[in-house]
């Protein structure tokens, strides 16, 4: 009998299950799109149950395409969007809420307030984090009041709060175990980023009781078996991480350093900076890349929380494009932007600027601007917020990036790719699966049970697709994130609330 490694990667598109053999292939897979409500401007919600049941179907529908069963199945690795968090009702299994999205806006005033009352310096300090309304902490405190609001008969104390992970976690072993791991909890800005555990000082201000919070465990080793009502079998699951931890492990960034860039809803750059909590002086997060039992690796990272988001706009909000793969077409057909430039602010900005307030903005139209110019402009604004990510990396390190290795749904996108080695005068090497946060999952889910034996050795299996080398373009694509840059300050500080 064969044996498998199966990877969920519960991301802020969809949700994926993949299928992974004993030399790490991808052996096969199944994708749910999963529904985004937008109930008003500025906010984004996701429906938990949903969550939960494209869960089990994208498992059913991987493991049916190629007659693999639940018994063959060693271990399971979970890799999820991070941040979006939700509360339910460990009684009924209900949740109460829809979960407030990473990308949601609603808590601005809520962190304004904390800068104001000068907390941010000892948020930082504890957590790595910049005060903003993309982290958990004050999503789970929206989260309460609301229910406290609307829903006071109910008892709190069977109310428990969790992210994505701890969700999925919850309902693949019915309900028995209520955990994350240290690269999610590092990213609810509730985590103390030195102790690993809960923050007493930071659940007084956020007003959340720690009876309500998952136990945080290491990202490598056991947090469970699945139900054996579920699939037939009771899978251990091994491994959790966050979806861009999960990245950077696939991409063997195991040393102080080492970087990559996944392209996603939003691009994330992280780089592992091993056991050195290092607190970034140029805003960049500090964070946990994973743990194990014996060890900690921490991390930088830049977010971005608008890129391949960006491009479902011009597909589902404006209908400019029938398909994201159609963008690469339509730049290529006109030599430039035609001088327009987009500020991709839709969630506000984060890495460096962390604007809550900033809003998209297109800059520089004339009457001869076609569609193309549009996508194109999307496209390059993409890397020009790579670039200003990755200025910051170099400003806080004492080494210059010279490679970036990238993954993620939007780096399919050759275009995209190459003018990204243009604007940051480095290669960009693209590897051949581009799930590389499934990838890394699987990994170390197989580590941990010993199915796979040798780290070391799994990276290097890994095939490069590609490797794009800066070109004629460099220069004027250099000069124009200049005027790139103008653009954003015009499109900060826009919204008042
Ligand atoms: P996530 O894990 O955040 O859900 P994925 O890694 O699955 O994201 O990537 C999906 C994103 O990539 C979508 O936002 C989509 O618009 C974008 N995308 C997919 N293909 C392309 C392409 N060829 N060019 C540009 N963007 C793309």
């Amino acid at each position: 009998m064969t044996n498998y490694i199966l990877a969920l990667d519960l991301g802020t598109t969809g949700s994926r299950a993949i299928v992974f053999d004993a030399s790490g292939d991808l052996v096969t897979q199944a994708y749910q799109e999963l529904k985004q409500y937008y109930p008003k401007p500025g906010w984004l919600e996701h429906d938990p149950t949903e969550i939960w049941q494209d869960t089990c179907t994208v498992i059913q529908q991987a493991l049916a395409k190629k007659s693999i069963s639940p018994q063959q199945i060693v271990a399971l690795g979970l890799t999820v969007q991070r941040e979006t968090c939700l509360l339910w009702d460990k009684v009924t299994g209900e949740p109460l809420h829809k979960a407030i999205v990473w990308q949601d806006r609603r808590t601005a005033a809520h962190c304004r307030q904390l800068i104001a009352q000068g907390k941010a310096a000892e948020i930082q300090q504890r957590t790595g984090l910049v005060v903003d309304a993309y982290f958990s902490a004050t999503k789970l405190a929206w989260l309460l009041s609301w229910l406290r609001e609307n829903q006071p008969n109910v008892n709190l104390n069977n109310v428990i709060a969790g992210t994505v992970d701890s969700w999925i976690l919850w309902n693949l072993t019915n309900g028995k175990i209520h955990a994350t791991d240290h690269s999610n909890a590092s990213r609810t800005m509730l985590m103390n980023l030195a102790a690993k555990d809960w923050d007493e000082e930071l659940l007084d201000l956020f007003a959340i009781p720690r009876q309500m919070m998952p136990e945080i465990k290491p990202s490598i080793g056991l947090f469970g078996k699945t139900d054996p009502e579920l699939f037939g079998a009771e899978i251990p699951i091994t491994a959790i991480f966050g979806d861009q931890q999960a990245a950077l492990f696939a991409h063997g960034c195991d040393r102080a350093g080492m970087l990559k860039c996944t392209y996603g809803t939003g691009c994330f750059l992280v780089a592992q900076t091993e056991d050195n909590l290092t607190l970034s002086q140029h805003q960049l997060l500090a964070t946990v890349a994973w743990t194990t039992a014996e060890k900690t690796n921490y991390a930088l990272e830049g977010a971005m929380f608008t890129t391949g988001a960006c491009i479902q706009w011009l597909r589902d909000g404006l209908k400019l494009i029938k398909s994201a793969a159609e963008t690469e077409t339509l730049a290529t057909q006109v030599k430039d932007s035609n001088g327009v430039y987009f500020v991709p602010a839709l969630s506000g900005l984060g890495t460096p600027h962390w604007d809550m307030s900033a809003r998209g903005a297109f800059l520089g139209i004339t009457g001869g601007v076609q569609r193309e110019h549009i996508v194109r402009s999307v496209l390059e604004s993409i890397a020009y917020q790579v670039k200003e990510v990755v200025e910051a990396i170099n400003q806080d390190s004492d080494t210059a990036v010279k490679l970036l290795k990238v993954d993620g749904g939007a780096c399919k996108n050759d275009f995209l790719m190459q003018f990204q080695a243009d604007i940051l005068g480095v290669p960009v090497e693209r590897p051949a699966i581009l799930d590389a946060t499934a990838q890394g999952t699987a990994f170390g889910a197989g580590l941990a049970v010993g199915f796979y034996q040798d780290y070391r050795e799994l990276i290097a299996s890994r095939k490069v697709d590609r490797i794009f080398d800066p070109g004629v373009g460099a220069n004027q694509a250099q000069d124009n994130f200049i005027i790139w840059q103008k653009a954003v300050e015009r499109a900060k500080n826009w919204q008042d609330d």
